[in-house]
């Protein structure tokens, strides 16, 4: 049987993972706890965050929102900071598998997963969020695009923790769209996703920030269709010759979910949903 400690303290936690190579962190279990039953492995103690007061809370601090990395989903959701300052987190977490696991699953669980479905990544890269980590030899920030580093890979330590993310609050932006694309309206992983942060000039497009879940290794930014609707207009014509870009850009794989081909053309389409917004 495996053991299972619950820490008060980040110290706590910190010190379980020093002193066993083969401790295993546990915040919301809803990717971990899958993972343990499909493998059959059988890991050393299990760490789980959920007394650590330290990484709960989204406090705003000036122009930036600070999120511990023990907020659910379903607490992003219910957060008016991040509906009123995130609208894209606001929405990724609504269409987040379903409430009971919305009330499990936490945001520093998405990001150390690191899947390029993970609903909360496209909305945290358009907005350059920043990871906080501390292990026993002090405390990082890294840029979200820097702290995973593949498919499923992150650059964290054994013995480190995701502490928080910090996001930078969009001011500068008119449109703040997330779509998600999935087999059904629940409890569904992402076929495709697109998060577009994009400011206007009147009706020109004076900067556009986009990038796309599950069509990629990671998630895809695709500077060649931003720099295509920069100092245009966003009209059906110009949303498509963006949209054929990001076509040609983005690399998906066929799976049980979709085939390559309809998640590349879903994938340009996404963008033509900004004409009408
Ligand atoms: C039925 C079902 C539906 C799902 N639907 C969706 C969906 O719609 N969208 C989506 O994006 N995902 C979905 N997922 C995947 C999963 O819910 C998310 O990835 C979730 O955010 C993981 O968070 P968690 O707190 O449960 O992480 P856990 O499972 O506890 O941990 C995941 C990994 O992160 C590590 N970890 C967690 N927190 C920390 C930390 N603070 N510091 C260091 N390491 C840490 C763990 O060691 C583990 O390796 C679904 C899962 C299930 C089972």
């Amino acid at each position: 049987m495996m053991p299972v400690f619950l820490p008060d303290t980040l110290d706590a936690a910190l010190d379980l993972l020093t002193r066993d190579p083969a401790a295993c962190v546990m915040a919301g279990g809803t990717d971990l706890l899958v993972h343990l039953r499909a493998t059959g492995d059988a890991p050393g103690p299990l760490v789980c965050l959920d007394r650590l007061r330290g990484l709960k809370g989204i406090k705003t601090d000036g122009d930036t929102v600070r999120i511990g990395a023990g907020v659910t989903m379903t607490e992003l959701l219910a957060s008016p900071v991040v509906r009123d300052f995130l609208p894209l987190l606001h929405r990724a977490a609504g269409v987040f598998a379903s409430p009971t696991v919305r009330n499990m699953a936490t945001i520093g669980g998405n990001l150390c997963t690191a899947s390029p479905a993970g609903d909360t990544l496209p909305p945290l890269y358009v907005m350059n969020a920043s990871v906080e980590l501390r292990s026993p030899r002090g405390e990082r920030t890294l840029p979200v695009d820097r702290f995973i580093t593949g498919p499923r890979r992150t650059c964290l330590e054994r013995d480190e923790l995701v502490t928080a993310v910090t996001v930078p609050i969009p001011v500068d932006f008119d449109i703040h769209h997330f779509e998600k694309v999935g087999q059904r309206a629940a409890q569904a992983i992402a076929v495709v996703s697109l998060a577009a942060l994009v400011a206007l000039d009147g009706t020109t497009v004076h900067r556009a920030r986009l990038a796309w879940g599950s069509v990629g290794p990671g998630i895809v930014r695709c500077s060649e269709a931003e720099e295509l609707l920069e100092g245009q207009r966003l009209t059906l014509t110009n949303l498509r010759a963006a949209a054929a870009a990001v076509s040609n850009a983005v690399t998906p794989i066929s799976d049980v979910r979709a085939s390559a081909d309809y998640r590349r053309q879903v994938a340009g389409n996404l963008l033509l949903r900004l004409a009408a917004l």
